[in-house]
């Protein structure tokens, strides 16, 4: 009988744990979550995929049988992308517009409209003592990152674009464009001087891969990148996780902005095989960036687009089979907001209908630059 009452006694005491237990589990997801609210990240990764609009995202999403790690985001929003000269903008302007808070005409880079430089957000995190990178799957010195390291009239002066990379003091740049380095039209070459600034050279993934910690220049094309189908293979994800893995080495932050640039050429070309390639490899790094955010919990990533391109439609498909059919308004790049992910600290501030512009703005403030 004292036997029993005791049993009876633990059983009661164990199910009042449980039950007290389960409600701390509770209670602890929901401070946690509030927690995250309004709380500052130390890192943040942007990534841009070229041309990338709501129905790029879906035919991937349907091609993949239904699935991306975009739908891993905790927060979207949308972004207006017109330029202050053109409704419909091109890489230039928008690049801008995120790097630096400015519409600009198009084929700027990283200038305003009376074509002055803008600091960029890059530039800023540099400023307050941060790591910087940038990736491109195209020339490291295309609009798309040079809008967030140099500061030229046109996106077509590349050799200029590339001597702002070598003397901006970026720690990692990953991408192609060797020859705006090395074969220029003044006999001269930038590896050397990047040398001197102690950075690693690194011309193909493998060594790219061997390099240590400390400032990496990796320059893995002459010009472009191939496309995923000519093989250009892991290079993207590979980029990413190295760039991610050297740069979370500073306990201040760092900032880092790394481009799916081939969407928009599979866009251009209305190559619907191609847009769905370049697609899943944009998203297969955007699940590692993820992997990171959730692992560190310091960490913003942000995913959207400069603008949408070709107008893309889906007029049928089907989940199983990943099977998705397509039609394009043009070849050229639309008008249409773009979607904006977020997750990690600070993300619900990209909840809502904003200007590209408003996404340098918020991630200033999450940073807490002044400017
Ligand atoms: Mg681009
Ligand atoms: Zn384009």
């Amino acid at each position: 009988m004292v036997i029993f009452v005791f049993l009876k006694k633990i059983m009661m005491s164990t199910g009042i744990l449980i039950f007290l237990l389960a409600a701390g589990i509770i209670t602890g997801n929901d401070s946690k979550a509030k927690d995250l609210c309004g709380k500052r990240p130390r890192n943040i990764v942007l990534m841009i995929g070229d041309g990338m609009g709501l129905a790029q995202i879906y035919a991937g999403m349907t091609a993949n049988h239904g699935h991306l790690n975009i739908e891993r985001f905790k927060y979207t929003g949308l972004a207006k992308t017109w330029s202050a000269t053109d409704y419909i903008t091109d890489s230039g302007a928008s690049g801008t517009a995120m790097a630096t808070g400015q519409k600009t005409y198009n084929n700027a880079i990283g200038v305003g409209t009376d074509s002055l430089p803008c600091r960029s957000i890059l530039e800023y995190a540099e400023d307050n003592g941060l790591f910087t990178g940038l990736i491109a799957t195209s020339s490291i010195v295309h609009a798309t990152p040079a809008s967030f390291i140099a500061h030229q009239k046109h996106r077509n002066m590349y050799e200029s674009i590339a001597t702002d990379l070598v003397n901006s003091g970026i720690d990692v740049f990953i991408g192609g464009g060797r020859n705006y380095f090395e074969k220029r039209s003044d006999s001269i070459n930038l590896t050397d001087s990047l040398i001197i600034r102690d950075y690693q050279i690194a011309y193909d993934t493998n060594e790219l891969k061997m390099c240590k910690p400390g400032k990496i220049a990796a320059m893995l094309a002459n010009n472009h990148l191939p496309s995923i189908s000519e093989g250009r293979g892991n290079m993207f994800s590979l980029a990413l996780d190295k760039a991610i893995g050297i740069l979370s080495e500073n306990n201040k932050g760092f900032f880092l902005m790394a481009e799916g640039s081939q969407i928009d050429w599979a866009c251009h070309a209305n190559d619907t095989n191609n847009i769905i390639l370049e697609l899943l490899d944009f998203d297969k790094a955007v699940g590692k960036a993820l992997d990171f955010a959730a692992r560190d919990k310091n960490t913003l990533v942000i995913v959207t687009a400069d603008h949408e391109t070709s107008g893309l439609a889906l007029t049928n498909g089907d989940f199983q089979k990943g099977w998705v059919e397509m039609r394009f308004a043009s070849h050229q790049h639309s008008g249409i907001p773009v979607p904006v992910f977020a997750y990690g600290p600070g993300a619900e501030s990209f909840s809502g209908f904003y200007e590209n512009t408003d996404i340098f703005q918020k991630m200033m403030q999450l940073f807490g630059f002044i400017h």
